[in-house]
């Protein structure tokens, strides 16, 4: 593992900690509990000593943002990294050195400690409270944009409709091709995508990806960052239910189809549709 630990400065003259950038956690209570984020105080020997930020540091060269955004939440504060839930991730770019603030939701409001020297203090701060304290300049930037980004989007992929729109051959290979097309949503599940978020322009967004599956495609199985189900009977009916099971859950549901009897279907349970070609752009 290569450290980025160190000093750099960018392109705006600003010195900064974290040879390859650096990445922080803004975390939510969930849906159900008072709106809260979970700020740190931190240590007055450290850079902007005094002022409440985010939980986060200096990413490792090896690293994704949201891996050095959980990583270092889990160093720094009582948070179980396994448990957190990535919503969004937005890149505040200063030439030469990008700040990643990764937007995640927690299981509870649970009780949260500093874990090292970092922090005076880690707390759950509610939504109206963060304005009126002294904030680290590169959170309080950033606070405006993101405090009202959204939950990221459940999108229930109509495999055999999707497939169907691409001619690489899916028609000697059905089950190859929706494997091919499930490994594009986990690669994308990692990565997150862009131009799906509500919220600031340049977000990414982490989709929650419903595969359904059926006909000779039916054994293609799950894989980490895609749920996949195999309709029994008609495909349009285990999208149709994938998309009511979901109602409720306070996320957007975006189904990928073209079928237009099925979008009439989930539109009108209230989800979103997005074509094929929308799909595979976002991949
Ligand atoms: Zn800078």
């Amino acid at each position: 593992m290569t450290s980025g630990d160190g000093w750099t400065t960018c392109a705006a003259g600003h010195r900064h900690w974290g040879l390859f950038g650096a990445a922080g956690l803004l975390l939510r209570t969930p849906p159900g509990e008072p709106p809260a984020v979970a700020l740190q105080l931190r240590a007055e020997r450290s850079h902007h000593g005094g002022t409440w930020g985010i939980l986060g540091g200096a990413r490792d060269g090896d690293e994704t943002a949201v891996e050095a955004a959980l990583r270092e939440a889990g160093e720094e504060a009582t948070v179980d990294p396994a448990l957190i839930h990535v919503e969004a991730s937005y890149v505040d770019d200063h030439g030469g050195w990008a700040y990643t603030t990764v937007v995640a939701t927690a299981p509870s409001a649970m009780a949260l400690a500093p874990r090292n020297w970092e922090s005076d203090a880690v707390r759950w701060v509610p939504l109206a409270e963060v304005d009126a304290l002294d904030l680290h300049p590169g959170f309080g930037r950033t606070w405006p944009l993101l405090r009202e980004v959204g939950p990221a989007p459940v999108v229930v992929v109509d495999a055999a409709n999707v497939v169907g729109s691409r001619p690489d051959g899916w028609w000697k290979d059905r089950a190859g091709a929706a494997a091919r097309l499930r490994d594009q949503l986990a690669a994308a599940a990692v990565t997150g995508v862009l131009g799906l978020a509500d919220g600031a322009a340049g977000l990414r967004s982490f989709p929650r990806f419903v595969l359904v599956v059926e006909g000779r495609a039916r054994d293609v199985g799950p894989v980490a960052g895609v749920e996949v189900v195999g309709a029994v009977g008609s495909g349009d009916d285990a999208v149709v239910e994938a998309v009511a099971g979901r109602a409720g859950d306070g996320r957007r549901v975006i189904v990928a189809t073209a079928d237009r009897e099925l979008r009439e279907r989930v539109g009108a349970l209230s989800a979103e549709v997005l074509g094929p070609r929308g799909l595979l752009d976002l991949l």
